[in-house]
């Protein structure tokens, strides 16, 4: 297969400077936060007790209905009290279980191999998954067994494995293709077999040559999955763009991939699958990339979920100095933290830290109506129109040219010459049509 792309997109600084750096497990910390919110969808219910023993992996929340995940403690110890933490997505206070490990970081009964694991149903993968409290680990954290579980009338026959990982400074899944491709394919099998998909497309962003080689090794001789080799270039990772650039099938407004047949899951989440249908493993911890200017030992990290960022940065060897900004995930999509006392969840792709120095901010100037961010938009709408009818407070008007549309990678912003803070303007309309409509 040759290379493949999309419209518009842009080309930031990719600073991958991490992508030679091993996984390596981070030390366990004094106590674990453990959010009852790590997905998309309702909260998990706590089902312990303050001073009750736990095992790793343990059920400590259960999904509360179809759209929510469980989550399970993330090592052996005591439940020292359910307190509320600040939560990294939202900015709000949520509840959290708070875990004093023991140290001896025993498992719970029943996780062991099961060496018949691809003989499993369809329907025992989906429920193996949902057990596990897999959420799609690229940030979404939509629930995986949601996304494995398509209605009849929308069958799925391509899958697509993202290991495009087009935010800057991100190297978690190029380290996770490099050292973990045989279970990569091993989890886009049972992928595979959990929807009756025909094929399997495992999409990697043409900067990461030795990520290529490993799964193109892992591959051979098989001939249900194949490799996409996409060109570099922001957000490459997008779904919807990954599905337009590999199988030309355009995901229509408003719409999900399933109704185009195909579906799209992160790397990360492949090899979860893998470890949750083969040895019965919960999700209790997750591959980030720590970086920045300030991380003195920059590198990817194995992390257990409910590590407070500020556990990380020391248990990772500290920072030069203090830090002016902190970003959960990307530069392009991630998420400004205003405290380092938020735990690390499903949806944790990385830390960024940086100096003063190194973090540019500009005051916005008035359109010039240049359309630079129009001829980026991989969405194909036209941001300069968004921010003058959310700033006159026209929020239906924005919807009828596709606000709603806007999957908020921020290209727009990047490459406007004014500084204009589109994505910042883009959520808010957002928000007020959910307010509006309710
Ligand atoms: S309008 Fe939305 S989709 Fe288009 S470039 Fe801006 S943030 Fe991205
Ligand atoms: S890129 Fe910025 S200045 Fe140019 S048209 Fe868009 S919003 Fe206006």
């Amino acid at each position: 297969m040759g290379k493949f792309t999309f419209k518009g997109g842009v080309h930031p600084e990719y600073n991958k400077i991490t992508s030679d750096v091993p996984i390596e497990s981070l030390p366990l910390p004094k106590e674990l936060y453990v959010p009852v919110l790590q997905h998309l969808g309702r909260p998990a219910k706590v089902v312990v007790k303050r001073g009750e023993a736990v095992k790793r992996g343990q059920i400590i929340a259960e999904a509360d209905g179809f759209i929510s995940a469980n989550i399970h403690s993330p090592t052996s110890g005591k439940v020292k009290k359910i307190w509320p933490v600040l939560h990294p997505v939202t900015g709000i206070n949520v509840d959290a279980i708070v875990i004093e490990p023991d140290g001896e970081d025993e498992w719970v009964e029943g996780v062991e191999e099961d060496k018949n694991y691809r003989d499993i149903s369809p329907k025992d993968i989906v429920e193996r998954v949902k057990n596990a409290g897999i959420v799609g680990l690229g940030g979404a954290t939509f629930p995986t067994h949601v996304k494995l579980s398509p209605p009849p009338d929308k069958p799925i026959d391509t899958v697509i494995i993202n290991g495009a990982e087009c935010e800057p400074y991100l190297t978690a899944d190029d380290r996770i293709m490099q050292e973990r491709a045989h279970d990569i394919v091993e989890g886009a099998f049972l992928i595979k077999k959990a929807l009756s998909a025909k094929k399997v497309i495992i999409a990697i962003e043409d900067n990461k040559p030795k990520a290529i080689s490993k799964v193109e090794e892992a591959i051979k001789g098989e001939n249900w999955i194949d490799i996409a080799v996409t060109e570099t270039k922001y957000p490459e990772g997008g779904e919807k763009q990954l599905i337009w650039a590999i199988l030309k099938r355009e995901v229509p407004s408003g719409g999900l991939p399933m109704d185009v047949g195909a579906l799209v899951q992160n790397v990360g989440t492949t090899v979860a699958i893998y470890e949750a249908v083969r040895y019965r493993k919960p999700l209790t911890e997750r591959v980030l990339t720590l970086s920045g200017d300030l991380p003195k030992k920059k590198g990817n990290y194995l992390v257990r979920l409910g590590t407070l960022f500020k556990d990380v940065l020391e248990l990772a060897g500290g920072l030069k100095k203090d830090q002016y900004r902190v970003i959960m995930g990307g530069p392009m999509m991630g998420i400004a933290q205003h405290s380092l006392e938020v735990p690390v969840i499903k949806g944790t792709s990385g830390i960024l830290v940086f100096s003063k120095e190194n973090t540019h901010y500009q005051e916005p100037y008035p359109c010039i109506r240049c359309a630079r961010c129009v001829d980026v938009c991989p969405m194909n709408l036209m941001p300069l129109y968004f921010v003058d009818l959310i700033k006159a407070k026209r929020f239906e008007d924005a919807k009828k040219i596709g606000l709603l549309d806007c999957i908020e990678c921020g290209s727009c912003a990047y490459i406007c010459p004014s500084h204009i803070r589109h994505v910042q303007l883009i959520k808010y309309g957002k928000q007020e049509l959910r307010r509006l409509k309710k």
